[in-house]
């Protein structure tokens, strides 16, 4: 008997709308503040950050919101993505489950990141932007943004953290094959990354701290943009393609997930593949459990606290209310440098805090070796971060197995490792080792958090 391994949609069936969860949930999101005011920020004063399409996608109500034409031209570069049945990770965790993913390795980059680049840049480019800038820690947001940037004749400057611009030079070399100038952050080139350097000449960087450098820039100049490849609701909402497509290929394989899981970082992978699911559920459709899977050195959703919080470590940033470790929290060098930013994005955290998801944490060592297994039996070598989903993904195979149900669990495979094979030569000669965040550095940054009066 053969078995179905790969489901496939045709171009027409690519998703012309993305999902916007915002129409659908129970309760609004908390406003977002100004830091000067406290009070709600207006779309005026994101204006020097972001186009206006963006900022009325990022407050947007409405459910449905159309993916423009030319940006849809693009995504069949690598859209629509196929959904992958995981049989022989089956067979080899000898689970009566039965485990789907949705891969997003092909793209240009390697990962989910260009589905919100492209957009951010076509919508950029259509309000006359000249020039992008933007932070990227392991090296993937930089690399879709510079790719997204050349398509569209942009100028495109990232601040990568020097931990990751020092350990993955060929992420560095991409980018520049794109067009894009890359500098290691904290730099010399802004007044906010000079001060971090003046304290301390060796610092390894952080995405706050890039964010910051970025968005120093950003505001500086009329015909330059800030761009994010994560935390944002237009981010998120870019990313539900994956989860609509998704939705389209389980129908196809003729059954629906009880368990949909992803990793977080920032919370837009993951927001991608559950927020159609959760939208589904919450108007009446069957309600999967939604298991989002973040690392046990950075971790926000399961041990951060949930309030206002700056988004980067110079507080140039609005407030936003999220699941945070404290701005000022540097996470410690472990080798998902995609999870690796000390808060959550505010809907995401937000669903937590309805309990419409739920939140685990994994150890990196234990989660190369899940990344191992499953490279071996289903050939794909993921992304470290994405290590993180497959390990819950089998938590949840093993689960079914102890208990004898056949589950349909759903993960997202959010990109491929080609560019992290030093951390899996560093696992394989067992120089992986777990590190903890310190309790007396999270207390302390916890405690650094800027006091907001209650609403009332
Ligand atoms: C950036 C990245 C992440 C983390 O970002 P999210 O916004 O949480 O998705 C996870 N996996 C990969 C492959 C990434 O490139």
């Amino acid at each position: 008997m053969s078995q179905q391994t790969k489901y496939l949609l045709n171009e027409s069936q690519m998703p012309r709308f993305w999902y916007n969860l915002q129409a659908d949930l129970p309760k609004p999101l908390p406003a977002v503040l100004h830091p000067g005011t406290m009070k709600p920020v207006s779309p005026d004063d994101l204006a020097p950050l972001f186009p206006m399409s963006l900022i009325l996608q990022e407050v947007s109500q409405e459910r449905e919101i159309e993916i423009p034409e030319p940006v849809r031209d693009v995504f069949q570069l690598w859209r629509p993505a196929p959904l992958f049945r995981a049989h022989r990770l089956e067979k080899a965790l000898g689970t009566p489950a039965r485990i789907f993913y949705k891969y997003e390795g092909g793209s240009p980059a390697g990962s989910h990141k260009p589905n919100t680049a492209v957009p951010q840049a076509f919508y950029n480019k259509e309000a006359g932007v000249k020039r992008l800038v933007t932070e990227t820690g392991a090296g993937q947001w930089g690399t879709s943004l510079a790719f997204a940037g050349s398509l569209y004749g942009m100028e495109v400057e990232v601040f990568q953290v020097r931990v990751s611009y020092d350990q993955k030079p060929y992420r560095r070399a991409v980018m520049e094959t794109y067009g894009a100038r890359c500098f290691a952050s904290p730099s010399t080139e802004t007044a906010y990354g000079r001060s971090v350097l003046a304290k301390d000449p060796h610092h390894p960087g952080s995405l706050g701290i890039a964010i910051s450098e970025a968005v120093e820039l950003a505001v500086q100049r009329d015909d330059t943009k800030y761009a994010l490849g994560s935390v944002l609701n237009h981010v998120l909402l870019h990313q539900t393609i994956i989860g609509q497509e998704a939705m389209l290929q389980m129908e196809m394989a003729d059954t629906w997930p009880d368990v949909v899981v992803g990793c977080t970082g920032g919370g837009s992978n993951f927001a991608g593949i559950a927020f159609p699911f959760i939208g589904h559920g919450l108007r009446g459709g069957p309600k999967p459990r939604i298991v989002a899977v973040e690392p046990a050195a950075c971790p926000s959703l399961t041990r951060g606290k949930y309030a206002y919080d700056f988004g980067d470590t110079g507080h140039m940033t609005p407030l936003t209310k999220m699941h945070t470790l404290g701005s000022q929290f540097t996470p410690p060098g472990f080798h998902a440098g995609g999870l690796r930013y000390h808060g959550m994005a505010p809907m995401v955290s937000h669903v937590k805090e309805l309990g419409l998801i739920e939140a685990v944490s994994y150890n990196q060592v234990d989660c190369f070796e899940a990344g191992v297994l499953f490279a071996r039996h289903e050939g794909i070598v993921p992304a470290p971060e994405a290590n993180h989903a497959i390990k819950g993904a089998i938590v949840e195979a093993l689960r079914c197995k102890a208990e004898g149900k056949v589950e349909t669990i759903l993960f997202n495979l959010c990109g491929h490792g080609h560019f992290d094979m030093t951390s899996y030569q560093k696992y394989f000669a067992g120089e992986l080792t777990d590190e903890h965040y310190d309790e007396a550095e999270l207390a302390m940054a916890l405690a650094g958090l800027p006091s907001v009066p209650e609403p009332v």
